[in-house]
């Protein structure tokens, strides 16, 4: 499985380097033989010193620097050895990155190579419009599907934070119809905890899980991390 932590905005340079240093300390052999863990803490906090985790992008500016105020490049990025981002997570959505930018970020991210995690979703009134597939269709248009570095994550906005996960219906279906179009890793995004981390995982076409609230303190993400390794350990 793949388990993706956001960070959000939380965490300072500090907090974050006792988090890396927790995570790093539970991450143990068999948990990392058989899982990946992805964590995107917020840029200012970047840590130099990870060992068994990939740290990621909340955010970066398609550029490799220059007059953009406010903005962080590849360069930025690379000081850190930052190779893996997350783009079109729908709370930068809601602060209006268009589809145009979105793409251009994308367009930049395989340029770099870059492991992307491209966060797709509907709204509730869409959802219960029961216009979902056509809505994620749309967005899926935007990106290259065949990407080899390309992860989805289908978060629906309704789950997200609102500790209301989409039903397992729910997932598997969206799930099963993105992978008819794609070959990529899909995560599921929204209110993932530890009470139903086990069931999302056994879904069909569930790669993997991006987890906003219940990652943010280190020992709860290793609850989750071992609950699906747990879950893996007894199915084999
Ligand atoms: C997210 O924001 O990507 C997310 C999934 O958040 P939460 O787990 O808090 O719903």
């Amino acid at each position: 499985m793949i388990l993706a932590a956001n960070l959000k905005c939380n965490h300072t340079r500090a907090s974050f380097e006792r988090y890396a240093k927790a995570l790093d300390e539970g991450l143990a052999g068999e948990i990392l033989r058989e899982n990946e863990i992805l964590v995107f803490p917020p840029a200012s906090a970047f840590c130099a010193k990870v060992k068994n985790f990939t740290q990621g992008a909340q955010n970066f500016y398609p550029c490799e620097s220059g007059a953009h105020t406010g903005e962080i490049g590849k360069a930025m990025l690379d000081e850190f050895g930052v190779k893996s981002v997350l783009i079109g997570h729908s709370e930068r959505r809601e602060l209006g990155e268009s589809e145009k930018l979105l793409r251009a970020k994308f367009d930049f991210a395989v340029k770099a190579g870059w492991q992307t995690v491209y966060c797709i979703g509907e709204n509730l009134s869409v959802n219960e419009a029961g216009g979902t597939k056509e809505f994620l269709a749309e967005q899926l248009k935007n990106i290259e599907l065949g990407y080899e570095r390309l992860l989805i994550a289908y978060e629906p906005i309704w789950a997200i934070g609102t500790g209301k996960s989409a039903s397992a219906e729910q997932i598997e279906g969206v799930l099963n119809f993105i992978r008819e179009q794609t070959s990529a890793p899909l995560l599921y995004g929204g209110s993932v905890n530890v009470a139903n981390i086990g069931g999302i995982a056994g879904i069909a076409n569930c790669d993997g899980v991006l987890v906003g609230t219940a990652s943010w303190d280190a020992s709860k993400f290793l609850e989750l991390i071992r609950v699906v390794s747990h879950r893996y350990t007894s199915l084999s």
